[in-house]
C-alpha cells in the first residue's frame, strides 16, 4: 500500500468548541458535545481547558460521580490531584495521563495543586460497551515519561497514549490491555514541515483537534483542508489512512475508535444504554452504593 494506491480520509466537518464552565466554575471549551455522540461513537465528550488565570481553574472539580464509561485526562501543563471512592489517588501533571474506568460507579475529585501558572489539558470520555458498563472501577496514572514517543522520518514526534503507532503500543495498552473500541489516542508534535500518515479502517470514527498552529488534512490527489487552531476536524469514514500535514510547532490530537453502535443514554455524569439503567444509577448513587 502506498500513497498512489491508497486513499486518505477527507475532512467532513469543522467544529469550534463551546465555552462553558464545569466543576466548581472551571472555564473550559467543550469540543465534543452531546449532539456529536452518535457521529463520534465511542467518544462521548472532549473538553479542552487552558488558562494562566487561577480564577479560571482554582475551583477544580470537587466530588462527583460517574458510571458506565471511562474518563481520560491528558495534562499538557499544570498539576491536578485525583482522588476517588475506589481508593485511588494520583497527581496528574505535565504530559501525564489519567485513565479512569468508572464502570459500576466512582465518586472522584480532580483538584488543582497550584495557585498560579498555566493549567492546560484535555478530558476525553470514552464509552464502554453495555456488557462492561458495570465492571469494577479501575484507575491508571501514567506519568509523562511512561508514554512511548516515536519520531517519524518526516519529523513528527508521536506520543502514543493509546492504540498502536508504527508497531509501538500505547502507554495505556501496556503491559497487555486491549479495548473493545480499540481506541487510538495520539498527540502529534510537528518538529518540521512534515506529513504524518496513520493507517485506519474506514469504519472507525476519527477526529483531530488542533491545539497549536494549524493542520491540513490531506486527502486524495493531495487535496488539503485546514483544521485551524482550537478546531476539531471530523474525518470522513473512507479510505485506509489518515494523512496530516503541518508546519513546525503544530500540535494535534488524533483520536479514533471502533464504534459500539449501541443506544446511548446520558444523564449528566452517567452514560448507560437505557433510561431505566440511568434511573438505577441515580438510585444507587442516592443510596450510597458508589462508596465502598
Ligand atoms: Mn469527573
Amino acid at each position: 500500500m502506498n500513497s498512489t494506491t491508497s486513499t486518505s480520509r477527507s475532512l467532513e466537518r469543522l467544529v469550534l468548541g463551546r465555552a462553558t464552565r464545569d466543576g466548581d466554575g472551571v472555564k473550559l471549551t467543550r469540543v465534543l458535545t452531546a449532539d456529536l455522540q452518535q457521529r463520534l461513537d465511542p467518544f462521548l465528550m472532549l473538553d479542552q481547558f487552558g488558562s494562566d488565570d487561577p480564577n479560571d481553574y482554582g475551583g477544580g472539580f470537587p466530588d462527583h460521580p460517574h458510571r458506565g464509561f471511562e474518563t481520560v485526562t491528558y495534562m499538557i501543563a499544570g498539576r491536578m490531584r485525583h482522588k476517588d471512592s475506589a481508593g485511588h489517588e494520583g497527581l496528574l501533571q505535565n504530559g501525564g495521563v489519567q485513565w479512569m474506568t468508572a464502570g459500576q460507579g466512582v465518586i472522584h475529585s480532580e483538584m488543582p495543586e497550584q495557585e498560579a501558572g498555566s493549567m492546560e489539558g484535555f478530558q476525553l470520555w470514552l464509552n464502554l460497551p453495555g456488557k462492561d458498563k458495570m465492571c469494577a472501577p479501575a484507575y491508571r496514572d501514567i506519568q509523562s515519561q511512561e508514554i512511548p514517543e516515536v519520531l517519524t522520518a518526516q519529523g513528527v514526534r508521536v506520543r502514543v497514549i493509546s492504540g498502536v503507532f508504527e508497531g509501538v503500543a500505547g502507554a495505556v495498552n501496556r503491559p497487555v490491555q486491549t479495548y473493545p473500541t480499540d481506541a487510538l489516542y495520539l498527540d502529534l508534535h510537528f518538529e518540521g514541515d512534515a506529513l504524518f500518515v496513520q493507517p485506519m479502517p474506514s469504519t472507525y470514527n476519527a477526529f483531530v483537534y488542533t491545539y497549536r498552529g494549524e493542520v491540513a488534512v490531506v486527502s486524495k490527489q493531495g487535496q488539503t483542508q485546514a483544521v485551524g487552531l482550537h478546531h476539531m476536524g471530523i474525518l470522513r469514514n473512507e479510505g485506509e489512512q489518515v494523512q496530516l500535514q503541518a508546519k513546525t510547532g503544530t500540535r494535534v490530537l488524533l483520536i479514533a475508535g471502533q464504534p459500539l453502535r449501541e443506544p446511548i443514554a446520558q444523564y449528566g455524569p452517567f452514560v448507560m444504554n437505557t433510561r431505566a439503567q440511568l434511573m438505577q444509577a441515580v438510585e444507587d448513587f442516592n443510596n450510597g452504593l458508589f462508596t465502598p
